[in-house]
């Protein structure tokens, strides 16, 4: 993409609306625009990076065997009231009327109309295990929307849900979302840690709620620190197998890592000393198993192997996948602006042309330009008219982990000058090896 034609409506001031970095990164950098509170359009760029990150969601769990699908925001009150959340779900939900006087609401979560769809076409214990998913707008009417995308009232959310003969194969379910949803955020390059929340009204112990540790965090957490040494990494997992799902829990589960909602100080006390930890986290995911409760309310039930109708075991698994643009940006920014990690980044590499209208740097950067998209990869060629102090903190700003500035002086010599957003460490080296040196980076992740 070409900047003059590209819409990056940036701005120069700080908002003063924005309380948190994410927030004033997000509106600087022309990602979003509030429509009304905690309702935001998405911007060319911040939506190229939601698309990044629900791909990335997509992804992990179409490797886990789960299934993709749609369901509409807006759903009728009916099969709320039949679970009995239509009155308990309070003002969060919005509710609307249609021209024929019916109630509707806009979906803040799905389990109804899963659950609907599921006793319309499964009978029999032959169809489980069965995960389906979707990745969809939801809207809640949160008191105090705040922090831009982090908390919206409309918001993006993967949801999935498992259904199951039994609470085994159901944990297991349960076990295998933690794997991907590791990996997921891994991907993005974010530590989320899984923590033990709160079973609500339902109680048990089997809830996690992901934590990227982060000043700005809404929740406090308590964790012991050897939490954070661990890795995911690029391991490879066989989703079938019981044992290593439940492997990955115990590894990732056994050390003290919990929300306030939970946190015991006594069983804190036992972590020694040095490793104890209190720190604020945002949370970007959570698992859920419920057992029967809205298969038994909504008579969702399966024949077993010997003729009984009994009810599915569910779960329920959300990413905050709008949340997360926010909590990503909060772990990886400095005071010139965004650092996104190669996962998630909107375009692979920025090209900053030092003299725009000389012959011989427009044809650098239009030969790079090439070669970089044919190898598949996005740049952002910032091809104004604009001097180069303007043109590196845009660059800054927006966050892409790569640039490349070419200039008449360096070509005279042969080379570009590569840089990290990250480190800004630069290195100059011939246009071609830094086109090589850039593909390969992406090619490895
Ligand atoms: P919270 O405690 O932050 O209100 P929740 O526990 O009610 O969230 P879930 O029902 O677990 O949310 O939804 C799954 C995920 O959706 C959350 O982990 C979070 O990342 C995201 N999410 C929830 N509410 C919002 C919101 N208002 N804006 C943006 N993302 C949200
Ligand atoms: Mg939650």
């Amino acid at each position: 993409m070409r900047l003059s034609r590209y819409f990056l409506p940036v701005l120069k001031e700080n908002p003063a609306e924005a309380q948190i970095v994410s927030h004033r990164l997000m509106l600087r950098a022309g990602m979003i625009k509030q429509s009304s509170a905690g309702i935001y359009s998405w911007l060319p760029l911040g939506y190229k990076v939601l698309k990044n990150i629900e791909k990335i969601v997509h992804e992990e769990q179409v490797k886990a065997g789960h299934i993709p699908m749609l369901m509409p925001t807006l759903q009728s009150a009916d099969l709320w009231r039949e679970s009995g959340r239509y009155d308990d779900y309070g003002q969060e939900m919005l509710r609307i009327k249609d021209r024929h006087d019916r109630d509707m609401l806009y979906g803040p979560t799905n389990e109804e109309l899963i659950t609907d769809i599921f006793r319309s076409h499964v009978n029999s214990y032959k169809d489980l295990p069965l995960t389906l998913y979707h990745i969809q707008w939801k809207f809640r009417d949160e008191v105090r929307p705040r922090f831009g995308v982090m908390r919206g009232r409309e918001f993006l959310m993967k949801d999935g849900y498992n259904f199951d003969l039994t609470k085994e194969d159901a944990l297991h379910a349960y076990n295998r979302h933690l794997v991907t949803y590791l990996r997921t955020y891994e991907r993005m390059g974010l530590q989320a840690i899984p923590m033990r929340a709160d079973g609500g009204p339902i109680g048990g112990d089997y809830t996690h709620e992901f934590l990227v540790l982060a000043e700005t965090g809404e929740s406090e957490v308590f964790y012991d620190s050897e939490i954070t040494d661990l890795k995911f990494g690029s391991r490879d997992i066989d989703f079938d197998s019981v044992e290593e799902c439940q492997a990955v829990l115990e590894e990732f589960t056994s050390r003290y890592a919990r929300t306030d909602e939970t946190h015991d100080e006594a069983v804190f006390n036992e972590v020694p000393e040095e490793r104890r930890r209190t720190a604020r986290g945002i949370e970007v995911g959570q698992i859920f198993y419920f057992g029967t409760k809205y298969s038994e309310a909504m008579n969702a039930t399966v024949v077993d192997n010997e003729g009984n109708k009994v009810p599915v075991h569910m779960g329920s698994h959300g990413i905050g996948v709008s949340r997360l643009l926010g909590a990503i940006i909060e772990a990886s920014h400095d005071e010139n602006g965004i650092i996104w990690p190669e996962g998630v980044t909107p375009f692979h590499c920025g090209i900053v042309n030092l003299k725009q209208g000389d012959a011989e740097a427009d044809a650098a950067c239009d030969a790079l330009y090439k070669s970089l998209t044919a190898l598949g990869l996005e740049p952002l060629y910032d091809d104004r008219n604009e001097r180069a102090g303007g043109k590196f903190a845009t660059m800054d700003l927006i966050g892409l982990p790569w640039r490349i500035t070419v200039g008449p002086r360096g070509l005279k010599n042969g080379v570009v000058e590569l840089t990290s957003r990250r480190t800004g460490e630069s290195e100059e080296l011939p246009p071609e090896q830094a086109v090589e040196k850039i593909a390969q980076i992406y090619a490895s992740l």
